[in-house]
This record gives structure tokens, sequence and C-alpha cells, in this order.
């Protein structure tokens, strides 16, 4: 059986690099096509055995300012909505930012289950950052580097029981 993992957060924290290192792709394929909206970008992804759909909230970055945050909040329910696990990213090196709190919230009330992983914690950057988002209250962090492939046994092994 396979399972649909969401990969949701704010915008800048790495969601698509993380995006790209599980469905094997390369960064240079970050940014979609100029004038391309894919709102819920979908890959085949695959972390040792496992092998799963993999969603990213990509069209967030091409939001205007006005209604960012009504386009955040509806992309990610659909997002979540689709998922049997959440990913939810924040920036380990930025700490917890009340956009954080804002989709923290929407998790709480609608996703079945919920990982937190504290990306750009390569080396020992973010300790802190991850402590805060412990605070989420969404259960413990994994300290992970999206760019780097740290943490992604973490990853592997919060995965295995859900799968
Ligand atoms: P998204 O907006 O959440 O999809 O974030 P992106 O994947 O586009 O990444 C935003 C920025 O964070 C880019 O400049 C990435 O290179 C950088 N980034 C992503 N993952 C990491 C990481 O693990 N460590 C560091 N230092 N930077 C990262
Ligand atoms: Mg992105």
């Amino acid at each position: 059986m396979t399972f649909t993992l969401a990969i949701v957060g704010r915008p800048n924290v790495g969601k698509s690099t993380l995006f790209n290192r599980l469905v094997g792709k390369k960064l240079a394929l970050v940014d979609d096509q100029p004038g391309v909206t894919r709102d819920l970008r979908e890959g085949a992804g695959r972390l040792g055995d496992l092998r799963f759909v993999v969603i990213d909230s990509a069209g967030l970055e091409m939001a205007e300012d006005d209604s960012l945050q009504g386009r955040m909040r509806r992309l990610t329910e659909r997002a979540v909505d689709e998922a049997d696990i959440c990913l939810f990213v924040v920036d380990a090196r930025a700490g917890v930012t009340a956009a954080d709190e804002y989709f923290a919230e929407i998790l709480r009330r609608r996703a079945r289950h919920v990982i937190v992983a504290a990306n750009k914690a390569e080396g020992r950057a973010g300790e802190s950052g991850a402590l805060e988002a412990y605070a989420l209250g969404l259960g413990e962090p994994i300290r992970i580097s999206a760019e780097h492939g740290e943490g992604m046994d973490d990853l592997y092994r919060l995965l295995v029981p859900l799968s």
C-alpha cells in the first residue's frame, strides 16, 4: 500500500527543495516554467524502500501579496485533504514565525498525521529553531537539511509506521 505525503509550510522554508530530493529531480528544476501555475505539484516520491505520492504546494511563490494568506490557506487545505501524512516544514534558522503558527493551526484542525521538520538545520544551525518548532504542539520536530540530505533517516523512521 502506498500513501500521499503533502509538504506544507510558508514560502521559502525549503518545501520545493525537499520535494525535488524526494522525487529525485535536479535542483535546477526547482522553479516552475514561467507563466505556468501549477498550484499543487505531484510527484513519485521514494525514500529507502518507501514509495509514495508527494505533493508540493508550488503555487505559493506566485501569489499576489494582497491575497497571499487566503491563497496559502486554500492551497494548504487542499493539500492536507489529499494527504495521508503532512510534512510541515519550518525554517530552523528563522525560528517559528506568525505564518508558521497560522499553518500549525490549520494542520491541528485538519490533518490526519503531521510530521514537523525543521529544515536548513545542517551542521549545528537551527538548534533553537527546532526547539521553537516543538512548541507548535504538533510533536517532536525532526531536524533536516533538504539541500544537503541530512535527517532523511529520521524522516524514514517516522514514515514507516504511518505507511
Ligand atoms: P519553498 O518556497 O518552501 O518551496 O522553498 P525552496 O525550496 O524554494 O527554498 C527556498 C530557499 O531555501 C532556497 O534558496 C533554497 O536553496 C534554500 N534551502 C532549501 N533547503 C535548504 C537547506 O536545507 N539548507 C539551507 N541552508 N538552505 C535551504
Ligand atoms: Mg516552493
